[in-house]
């Protein structure tokens, strides 16, 4: 007899395009960092939907805005003006102290944004000649799977066969402040970069290279872009992992937990000097600004503050990385991280280890071949993170 998960997977294999490689496990139902399958099998999310479920899986208070607002509108288009807007602006630039945002719904969408953004500042704003500007981005980055997303990309099999990518880009080593120097031209308008970069394996710049990489970001007039939607929002410990070198960038680029792992929204955030330059017409999208992901977008951001999630992600992730130290196995090359964005790099494959673990009641996924990347819900206990570090030591030790 087959299970109901095999069946399930069948059917998704089977008429599903192949670009993902999950691990073999169906979710049916969950709850804070707990999910199951259909057979009721019961498992610790240590994923967090690659950090878009840092409030922690169906969040009451979020769930009940978006049944409240679905009762209400859902859809108007931006043809009209609708009532969650306006308010959802003044949530994000007060959380953010900015006096300009621009809702999008994917975060490569945001990117695509921030992208059109800093080009057309370069143009209208510092100057640069028509077609010429230029934006640096870090080797290792991701910012998502669109054509401008992809062409920031080093890695060959993001690109590959998707050709020609977009022009007037290049590229430095992630955290090189010399390498930053020495790309910088009058045409360059944009410095985007993940402050923690995430999908690389949990890489932490070196100290002070944020700051001193946006000192010169302005020295030149050059915008300096963060790509907060995986770093952002009390992931790393703190509300926006750009804190951690007391700078504020020129703009930030946020999605995933802005929208609480419920309704898909992002959106760029900077000073109307900067994102002022689109007009009617020059940008857009049906779904963004939409009053569902809206509403569903403020009771997301009040849980963050009302629930101190930036605090508890740093407490107990100081924890969590404490208790993983004391690992001792000489496949554990490296463990990284900040708050509850950890990275245990090993001298091996990780996808076995991630097999084992989920074989334990731990759902983990593999970053960059050698890296388990361990991201619970910011709203975890300690008693929880106690349980996994067993699990995983069962595995790792
Ligand atoms: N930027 C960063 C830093 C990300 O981690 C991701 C997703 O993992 C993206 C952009 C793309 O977001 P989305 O998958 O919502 O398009």
């Amino acid at each position: 007899t087959t299970s109901k998960t095999t069946e399930i997977i069948e059917q998704t294999q089977k008429f599903g395009a192949n670009n993902y490689h999950p691990l073999p496990i169906v979710i049916s139902k969950a709850e804070g960092v707990w999910v199951e399958s259909p057979e009721g099998n019961r498992y610790m999310d240590m994923l967090s939907a690659y950090s878009a479920v840092n409030q922690g899986h169906r969040h009451p208070k979020i769930i009940q805005a978006l049944k409240d607002q679905a009762d209400k509108v859902t859809l108007t288009s931006r043809a009209f003006h609708n009532d969650q807007l306006g308010l959802w602006y003044e949530k994000v630039c007060k959380l953010t102290n900015k006096n300009m945002a621009l809702p999008m719904n994917t975060g490569a969408e945001a990117v695509e944004t921030a992208l059109k953004a800093a080009r057309r500042w370069g143009y209208d704003v510092k100057g640069i000649a028509e077609n010429q500007a230029e934006i640096i981005a870090c080797n290792g980055n991701f910012h998502g799977r669109t054509m401008g997303a992809v062409s920031l990309s080093s890695d060959p099999e993001y690109k590959r066969g998707f050709g020609p990518m977009l022009p007037g880009i290049k590229l430095i080593p992630y955290g090189d402040l010399e390498a930053l120097k020495a790309v910088i031209t009058p045409n360059t308008a944009a410095f985007i970069l993940e402050p923690i970069q995430g999908e690389a394996g949990i890489i932490v710049p070196p100290a002070g290279f944020l700051k001193a990489a946006y000192d010169l970001c302005k020295e030149n007039n050059v915008l300096f872009i963060c790509d907060e939607i995986q770093a952002g929002l009390a992931r790393t410990g703190k509300l926006f992992a750009y804190e951690w070198e007391g700078i504020e960038p020129d703009m930030l680029i946020l999605g995933k937990a802005l929208g609480g792992g419920v309704f898909p929204i992002s959106c760029v955030v900077a000073n109307s000097d900067i994102l002022g330059v689109f007009n009617p017409g020059s940008h857009g999208s049906t779904f963004g600004g939409n009053p569902l992901a809206c509403a569903v977008s403020i009771a997301a951001l009040e849980v963050i503050e009302e629930e101190k999630l930036a605090e508890r992600s740093l407490e107990l992730g100081n924890y969590f990385l404490e208790q993983l130290r004391t690992i001792e196995n000489p496949i554990v090359k490296e463990i990284r991280g900040r708050g509850l964005f950890i990275g245990v790099e090993l001298t091996e494959e990780a996808r076995p280890y991630c097999e084992q673990l989920k074989d334990k009641g731990l759902l983990c996924k593999e970053t960059h071949d050698t890296v388990i990347r361990f991201a619970p819900p910011l709203i975890i206990t300690k008693e929880e993170i106690d349980w996994a570090v067993e699990k995983i030591k069962e595995v790792l030790a």
